[in-house]
């Protein structure tokens, strides 16, 4: 099969009238229907229009406003009917239709003389300029204004609202990208798979599929020319969409999904391979409800705490014993268990106001994770005494401590006493590959160290890991990224110190093999993706992990690693 350079996989003779188009996989799972699209696009106004006498600008702004209350009542109604995440999405939806600021940026624009609907794109077009320049999540926050606004004008226009079909059949939903309230609101019986032009594996509609369990594929090159109605097979741990599949095949590849779901919901943990092997599975979690969840998913402890994720939003910095109770709250959800606490990693994807520096030209190079505290050293003796004081209160172990974007061996020393004082046990992240090339170094000075498979795959490519036009340059099976795995896991061996791995990698079970065949003693993912791991690795045995890591280093490129890696294990 050759390659086109967007990404398409061309037939060969085996596959008569096939096409596999590839993307970046985001939820396993695997379905096989006719293809839907978005329904609605919103016309938009093009030209300035007519300008509005001032004797009319008061009647303009209440169409505005009758407009936008209307689209923010019936998204808080679905939100209302909605759960979990997609009642969050859809609310946040609601409250952008009803934002401050965007309210009174329209009404200013109809102040000067333009139209409801003009002044609504106009003003639209200013905040996703702004979020867009802010990037990283706040990058996201465009989608969901481009959406508010296409409802808003649809709303003042009488043109159909917006959004997913919901059809007889059961359907793939194919789209560019899909607007949050879109996927919030998506029946799991109508819409079975998704897969998107654009979109990383941080986006919207890669949360939402993942709560409701819809395969999905995302940053899929060449899905434009798909029509609707042509069958397609979504397969979202390959990360392939194909066009027009073999019916047997592709029944085969659902119903070895579906078993492979099924096995999913016995799974209690602990974490082992078939032949015995521990590796503790864990969750990535953000504060006590989260650690909750987790512990009821099956995870046997936290192996990431994100702690600024909890201060979001935040203008100040929490005190001491505010961060203690939010701390003491993942502890006591894990009695005795193991937690791993990171200090805050504010900056870049995750500016924090009150630790932040606002005007960096490149921050994801710039003062983020343990760098703010060049700035600001009590900003980490803080939260260390914080999180000594939770682990006081709720727990008998020792909490392990660990830094985010450690760069030098002198960093990783200074944390590490810094947390030895307090009595707990010290770690650092591997995030930038200079902790990887001297991990041996690094581990003189550490207990443990937790590969952060994120912003290591960006900062070994130089590739944003949320430009879904990069996907393919920060997917974690890209042979430097794996690379650069192995030489710390067996770092971590010849030191006998754990080495964990807590970016998205640890969440894809085929690759959560490879991992442990490398000799990662830890993984730690979204709750949701605790079974899937834990199961698979109950179905292997290590030698077999073992050589699915050798056949996965050896490979030229994500592609063929993931097909290598396929073959070892159907074959063990
Ligand atoms: C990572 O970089 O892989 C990681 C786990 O940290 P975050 O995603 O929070 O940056
Ligand atoms: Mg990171």
């Amino acid at each position: 099969m050759s390659t086109t350079p967007t990404g398409t996989r061309l037939p060969t003779e085996t596959l008569v009238g096939t096409i596999v188009l590839t993307g970046t996989p985001v939820v396993p799972g695997a379905a096989v229907g006719p293809v839907v699209r978005p329904v609605g696009s919103v016309e938009l106004p093009t030209t300035p229009g007519p300008f509005v006498p001032e004797d009319q600008r008061v009647a303009e702004k209440d169409r505005f406003t009758a407009a936008a209350d209307a689209v923010a009542e019936r998204l808080a109604a679905r939100a209302a009917a909605a759960t979990g995440v997609s009642a969050e999405v859809l609310n946040t939806t609601a409250q952008l239709a009803r934002d401050r600021g965007l309210l009174s940026t329209v009404e200013q624009k109809i102040g000067e003389g333009a139209s409801a609907e003009v002044a609504t794109v106009a003003a639209a077009e200013q905040f996703v300029e702004l979020f867009t320049s802010l990037g990283g999540v706040m990058a996201e926050r465009a989608t969901d204004v481009r959406d508010v606004r296409d409802r808003i004008v649809a709303e003042l226009t009488g043109q159909g609202e917006p959004g997913v079909p919901a059809p007889e059949t059961p359907s793939v939903l194919l789209a560019d990208d899909l607007a949050p309230a879109d996927t919030a609101g998506l029946d799991p019986t109508r819409i079975i798979a998704l897969a998107t032009r654009l979109g990383g594996a941080t986006s919207h509609t890669a949360i939402i599929a993942r709560q409701l369990g819809l395969p999905c594929v995302v940053g899929v090159g060449g899905l434009n020319d798909v029509p609707v109605g042509a069958t397609v097979l979504v397969d979202g741990e390959q990360g392939t969409v194909t066009v027009d599949p073999d019916r047997a095949e592709a029944e085969l590849r659902v119903r070895a999904a579906r078993e492979a779901a099924a096995a999913l919901a016995t799974y209690r943990g602990p974490g082992t391979t078939r032949d015995g092997h521990r590796v503790q599975v864990l969750a990535n979690v953000q504060d006590g409800a989260g650690a909750r969840a987790a512990a009821k998913a099956h995870a046997e402890g936290v192996g990431l705490l994100r702690t600024e994720l909890a201060f979001f939003g935040r203008t100040e910095e929490p005190s001491v014993k505010e961060q203690a109770e939010i701390y003491a709250g993942v502890f006591s959800a894990f009695p005795g268990g193991k937690v791993v606490l990171r200090t805050l990693d504010a900056g870049s994807d995750k500016p924090l106001p009150f630790a932040t520096p606002p005007d960096e030209a490149n921050p994801a190079l710039g003062v983020r994770g343990l760098r703010t505290a060049r700035r600001d050293p009590g900003l980490l003796t803080r939260q260390l005494d914080a999180v000594a004081e939770a682990a006081r209160a709720t727990t008998d172990t020792s909490p392990w401590v660990m830094a985010p974007m450690v760069a030098t061996v002198a960093e990783a020393a200074e944390f590490a006493a810094q947390v030895r004082e307090r009595g707990m046990v010290p770690g650092v992240m591997v995030e930038v590959p200079s902790v990887a090339v001297l991990a041996d170094r690094f581990l003189e000075h550490l207990d443990f160290l937790s590969i952060g498979t994120n912003d290591l795959s960006q900062y070994t490519l130089a590739a944003d890991r949320l430009s879904a036009d990069l996907a393919d340059l920060t997917d974690p099976w890209q042979p430097a990224l794996l690379a650069l795995v192995q030489a710390t896991a067996a770092a971590g061996q010849r030191a006998g110190k754990p080495v964990g791995v807590c970016g998205e990698a640890a969440a894809d079970p085929t690759l959560a093999c490879v991992l442990v065949g490398m000799g990662i003693s830890s993984l730690s993912c979204a709750a949701s993706s605790v079974a899937g791991v834990g199961a698979r690795l109950a179905t292997v045995d290590l030698a077999t992990c073992q050589r699915a890591a050798e056949v996965a280093l050896a490979a030229a490129d994500p592609a063929s690693a993931r097909a290598a890696v396929r073959e070892v294990l159907a074959g063990a």
